[in-house]
């Protein structure tokens, strides 16, 4: 079967609202492309009346692909049972509540078209979210920044298009707590930003109450750093300092003849054995994520381009043996002509 040029992954979970309009401006977009395509929307184990929309919608229309979850699996399993099921050369990953504009489509793909594999929207306002909303939105992207190993791109969501190589590379890592704005990153290829104002939701409520959202960052900041595992290690550090500042100053009183106090060697001993404690913490916390970085089973590396001849060339043999005995060999040539 021939790929489509296009296709569009959209995670729905109870949006019988938003389904109807949702179709309607995603099919307007592609068939302005006059590109083959396929919108493959992933229903999360819906409550509502999505499903049944869903099943109609892919009757009616060869170029939809309905998918349904046995349960409610979570936005990012959703999105990675969609991205698996699309054969697209180019993959557009869109919410169902139309917060991102399907209309962006052209533009994105005029940007891949210039040699990126990834083109993410970065949004610049989001109107419609709550204060609360955008402000813990903006504290989890600082935090991130700060802990992950891999730039992860402020104020984005997984509103973007994808190339397939790049695809690929995404569905080849197996780690249970996908956050998959920041694996895209790690994947490395060329990759760039459109910014655009997220607009309100079309219609419903957002699916992703507060529990939602600290699970999230939860994932978001385990799976892209260890740094919080050796925080015991500066903890253990900073204590053995005041302990050491504190042996020395009683040491220091007791040459001078003053008698150290029993609470102070007290303090004392407890700080030691305190950082001691926390030191070893930080050191199995070390091992600990070495062995988590293995359990994920990422690709070790990703290979961007290989310039190799195609078909390999076969055993090739010079005769001329001049230039060889000039100059690799030259004494030992010498001395046996002067024979
Ligand atoms: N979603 C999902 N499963 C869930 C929660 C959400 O598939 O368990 C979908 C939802 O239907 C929408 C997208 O994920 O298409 C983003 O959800 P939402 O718009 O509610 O999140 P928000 O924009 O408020 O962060
Ligand atoms: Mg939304």
């Amino acid at each position: 079967m021939n790929s489509p040029y296009l296709s569009i992954v959209v995670p729905c979970y109870n949006e019988e609202e938003m389904l109807d309009e949702l179709y309607r401006r995603l099919k307007a977009v592609c068939l302005l492309l006059g590109r083959s395509y396929e919108i493959v929307f992933v229903d999360d184990g819906s409550k509502d009346r999505s499903w049944p929309i869903l099943e109609s919608l892919a009757a009616a229309d060869p170029f939809v692909v309905a998918v349904a979850l046995s349960r409610n699996h979570g936005h990012q399993l959703a999105l990675t049972a969609g991205l698996q099921t699309c054969q697209g050369e180019r993959i557009l990953i869109i919410d169902a509540d139309l917060q991102d504009p399907p209309e962006l489509l052209p533009a994105m793909l005029d940007r891949m078209d210039a040699g990126l594999d990834v083109v993410y929207g970065q949004r610049r306002r989001r109107d419609g979210e709550t204060a609360f909303k955008r402000g813990t939105a903006a504290l989890f992207y600082r935090l991130i920044t700060c802990l992950s190993e891999v730039p992860i791109p402020p104020d984005t969501g997984d509103f973007r298009l994808m190339s397939r190589r790049a695809l690929n590379v995404l569905l080849a890592m197996p780690e249970h707590h996908r956050f998959i704005r920041g694996m895209v990153p790690w994947i490395g290829f060329p990759q760039a930003a459109m910014p655009y104002d997220r607009q309100c939701r079309y219609a419903g409520v957002s699916k992703f109450p507060l529990r939602k959202m600290v699970r999230f960052a939860l994932d978001a900041i385990t799976a892209f750093s260890t740094k919080p595992l050796i925080l015991a290690s500066w903890f253990g550090i900073g204590t053995a300092l005041i302990t050491l500042a504190l042996a020395a100053y009683s040491l220091a009183s007791w040459v001078g003849g003053n008698p150290v106090s029993e609470w102070m060697i007290l303090i004392i001993v407890i700080s030691l054995f305190g950082s001691l404690q926390l030191l070893v913490l930080g050191i199995l916390g070390e091992y600990l994520g070495r062995m988590y970085e293995q359990t994920k089973n990422r690709p070790l590396f990703i290979i961007k381009n290989l310039l190799r001849w195609e078909p390999s060339p076969t055993l090739e043999i010079s005769t001329d043996y001049s230039n060889v005995a000039s100059a690799e060999f030259p004494d030992a040539f010498a001395q046996q002509g002067d024979r």
